[in-house]
């Protein structure tokens, strides 16, 4: 019976060797240039949901320190900054919110320069009036995003890969959430986006379907989770979302044969904002798993991987799924979405302009 304790030991070593991995990639410019924004938000949020003080504390300091750096570079917002660049803004304000930092005249000036943009330029699509669709691409090597719907950069002809409606979909939910609890209106209100939820059930499963959709459809789910429950901070009722639920419980273990620590990580920390506890099997193979896992230099993935955002990202899903959380009861984190949640699809479709934001 000493298996418990010493999981625990090993589980607060293994994340804070993973931690420190991030923190590394953030020293460096590369690292620091290309995901800079997104790290702040790791280590802001480590530091917000945390049960564990020393683990707050560290992550806080961390969160502070990157957000500084980040700020001496980024003093105002440029007239004419890309919709990327506001998004940038605006993870950085969110992130320090998250640990108590606050700047109303940064918000009201990125507030601002989001008001340039449409719906289309933001998210990829309008969720006022449509769902998302499988027409967009990603941004074409040479730089240029091309408009919906083409298959050949408009610039350099180079074939272009297209991102599935569960990738766009998880872009604009995370992207308007975050911005909405800013006070700043990113393209459209979250609650425009969240609404689609039942156009986008019936999730896809199963060895038929392509490995990515079905990756990027439990990338959308764990979404839903972390924007309705404000990135752990809430525990959410799985009858609110029963059919979100079975989906991220059958794929854990497809994760785990499958040797997929970024999926991995977010599996498990959406399914204990469920409810699900430590010492259920599913929760138990996927630690175990993480544990096992972890490279040498205390990143996860692929070690040879050269897409540094990749390793951070599933370092920093990796630790998600194994630390522990400071939960503030069952709740949504816009309580009147409850109704549209309780009361079925349909009502989502109904309800879906009373709500600002
Ligand atoms: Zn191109």
């Amino acid at each position: 019976m000493t298996k418990v304790p010493d999981q625990i030991a090993s589980r607060e070593t293994s994340i804070k060797r993973g931690l420190d991995f991030i923190y590394r990639v953030a020293g460096t410019t590369d690292g620091f240039d290309s995901y800079g924004t997104l790290l702040i938000c790791c280590f802001a949020l480590v530091g917000a949901t945390s049960r564990d003080a020393s683990l707050r504390q560290l992550a806080r300091s961390r969160a502070q320190r990157l957000a500084q750096r980040w700020a001496r570079a980024h003093r105002l917002v440029p007239a004419d900054a890309s919709p990327d660049l506001v998004l940038d803004f605006v993870l950085v304000r969110y992130a320090l919110s998250r640990i108590g930092l606050r700047d109303v005249e940064l918000n009201a000036q990125i507030r601002t320069a989001a008001k340039r943009f449409s719906a289309q330029d933001a998210l990829g699509f309008n969720p006022v009036s449509e769902p998302p669709e499988n027409d967009l691409s990603y941004r074409c090597d040479c730089g240029l995003k091309n408009q919906r719907g083409r298959t050949y950069c408009k610039k350099c002809r180079k074939r272009l890969e297209t991102q599935s409606r569960y990738r766009v979909w998880m872009r604009a939910l995370a992207s308007t959430y975050v911005s909405g609890r800013c006070g700043i209106l990113f393209g459209a209100r979250y609650a425009d986006v969240l609404k689609w939820l039942p156009v986008m059930r019936r999730y896809p499963a199963g060895t038929d379907e392509d490995e990515e959709v079905v990756r990027d459809a439990i990338f959308a789910v764990t979404h839903i989770v972390y924007t309705l429950n404000d990135y752990n901070t809430y525990r959410l009722s799985p009858r609110w979302l029963p059919q979100e639920f079975a989906y991220l419980k059958a794929n854990v273990e497809a994760a785990c044969v499958n040797h997929d620590p970024e999926l991995l990580g977010e599996l498990l920390d959406s399914l204990r904002a469920f409810g699900l506890p430590a010492g259920h099997p599913l929760i138990d193979r996927g630690t175990s798993y993480l544990l096992a896992s972890q490279n040498e230099d205390g990143s996860w993935g692929d070690p040879d991987e050269e897409n540094i955002r990749a390793r951070c990202h599933t370092t920093w899903t990796a630790i998600d799924g194994l630390r522990t959380y400071a939960w503030r009861g069952e709740r949504l984190s816009r309580p009147a979405l409850e109704s549209m949640l309780k009361h079925g699809p349909n009502r989502i479709m109904l309800t879906r302009n009373r709500h600002s934001l």
